[in-house]
């Protein structure tokens, strides 16, 4: 029996702001400072503190709304989610419940099956929790805990249950990471923990059967090991509903190592956190003038790049695509077809796709971080275009700026990698050629064009590979049908 199957995710986003969402502490990477370093009395959760709101972490959670098409709301509410656990040190966390700061807006991605739309259910903000590290000496265990990360801003993003198979699952946080980033308002470093996924996934008999109960399977590191968690969790459940049984309503954690979802706790409901508006804050007000300001300021999004790079600059989708995965390399793209008014876009792509992407995975740098400058690509991809080097030296040539930071010119010379392109010159060459093989040449104007390739062979190796192969063509072209 095939099940038809529903998810919907919520994804928990560290703000990049300057400080805490609720005090003055700065916003440390949690995996470089030693801890304990980045607290205060508020965060600390000392009686007698008072939260104050951060005006940048509003900001970024109002340009992510706009970006998801959602409604911004001109009034939002903080609320105490109440529950104990050592990495919280006021009892509470605070969140938004009733009214988040923004709701109600889609996303579109793309799979093998075409495009569609992911509805937003809402995004609100909330402050993230301390980390506990829990430690074995000898026999002895104890959990450390540093509050660091306490009080950092977070965007909690909540889908409706809208993604029906593992490839939409994907596409969906690929894209939202890569629309985050270029907002500029998180890293989204998940090995950092700068975005984390919980997924929500059900079965029923077919789609127009009510929503099955869902399980919420929670510590997912990376979007490979929430594909791989939901996988194992779609086999599960398909089995529970085959036998007839029912899947209970659960909290789930996912064994990396073992490959399985396992049980931590019966579901959580709303009235388990005892939820109440904070008293200590007033309502978030958002007035238009300031949706309209930070609407003034968005930056050009990938959906939007990814359709200019197929539009203006006829380039594939495969190739737009995998140049706007990163702000920085779309910026390199764009400069070097700036400085280059008659080489095709599609040519420039090939070469920073092919031979500079793979220059950057060997040497482990980033785009930014290259010795080669889009104008110094341009001047190579032109010598190469007027047939002064040959594909193979120029991709030698390359190779050699990325290590050395020198022109293409510069190589060319010094090794001399110029291609002969005097037609006096290789002529000579073509003619001695023939000269040399009279009996291959007979069996060409007999009618075996083959040879053709052959003999070409042998004049490119008598100038040493350094001739302009399609001038040397066309003259042994010339000379066998004289
Ligand atoms: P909670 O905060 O208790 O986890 P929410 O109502 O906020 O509950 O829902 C969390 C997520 O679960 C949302 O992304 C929603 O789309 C998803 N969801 C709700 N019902 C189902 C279901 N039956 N199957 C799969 N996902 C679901
Ligand atoms: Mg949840
Ligand atoms: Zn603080």
């Amino acid at each position: 029996m095939q099940y038809f199957t529903d998810i919907g995710l919520e994804v928990h986003v560290e703000l990049s702001t300057t400080t805490k969402m609720f005090c003055g502490c700065r916003v440390v990477d949690p995996t470089q400072a030693q801890p304990n370093t980045a607290v205060c009395p508020v965060c600390l959760g000392m009686p007698g503190t008072l939260p104050v709101v951060n005006k940048q972490a509003v900001e970024y959670a109002i340009r992510a709304g706009l970006a998801l098409h959602c409604t911004i709301a001109e009034r939002s509410i903080f609320a105490r989610k109440n529950y104990f656990y050592p990495d919280l040190p006021k009892g509470y966390q605070i969140s938004q419940y009733e009214y988040p700061i923004t709701f109600d807006g889609w996303i579109p991605i793309t799979t093998a099956k075409g495009e569609k739309v992911i509805r937003i259910h809402r995004a609100h903000l909330e402050e993230d929790t301390g980390k506990l590290n829990h430690i074995n000496d000898d026999g002895i265990s104890f959990s450390l805990v540093d509050l660091n990360r306490a009080g950092i801003p977070l965007l909690e993003i909540v889908t409706e249950p809208d993604m029906h198979t593992v490839e939409e699952v994907r596409a969906y946080s690929q894209e939202l990471r890569l629309l985050l980033r270029y907002l500029g308002i998180t890293t989204g470093d998940m090995e950092k923990g700068a975005m984390r996924f919980e997924a929500n996934v059900s079965m029923r008999e077919d789609e127009t059967a009510p929503l099955g109960t869902r399980v919420e399977i929670k510590n997912l590191n990376s979007i490979h090991s929430m594909e791989r968690a939901i996988e194992y969790e779609l086999k599960r459940q398909q089995r529970i509903l085959e036998q007839g049984g029912k899947v209970s309503q659960e909290t789930l954690g996912w064994n990396e190592a073992k490959g399985e979802t396992f049980s931590q706790r019966s579901k959580e409901e709303a009235h388990d956190y005892r939820y109440f508006p904070e008293p200590d804050l007033p309502p978030l007000i958002v007035d238009q003038t300031w949706v309209d300001a930070v609407a003034q300021n968005m930056p050009e999004l990938p959906v939007e790049k990814r359709a200019r790079y197929q539009q203006e600059l006829a380039l594939s989708a495969e190739k737009a695509d995998a140049l706007i995965q990163d702000k920085a390399t779309g910026l390199f793209f764009e400069q070097t077809v700036a400085s280059a008014q008659d080489i095709s876009a599609s040519v420039i792509a090939n070469w920073i796709l092919g031979d500079v992407f793979s220059w950057m995975n060997e040497s482990g740098q980033s785009i930014e971080e290259l010795a080669l400058s889009p104008a110094a690509l341009v001047e190579l991809i032109k010598l190469h275009q007027q047939h002064q080097v040959n594909k193979n030296s120029a991709k030698e040539i390359l190779k050699e700026m990325l290590q050395s930071g020198r022109s293409a010119q510069e190589i060319i010379t010094e090794n001399g990698l110029q291609l002969i392109s005097s037609e006096d010159e290789l002529g000579k060459v073509v003619t001695r050629v023939l000269l040399e093989h009279p009996d291959e040449v007979a069996s060409y104007h007999a009618g075996k064009e083959t040879v053709f390739n052959w003999l070409f062979g042998q004049a490119m190796q008598a100038c040493q590979g350094k001739g302009d192969p399609q001038l040397i063509r066309r003259l042994l072209k010339e000379a066998l049908s004289r």
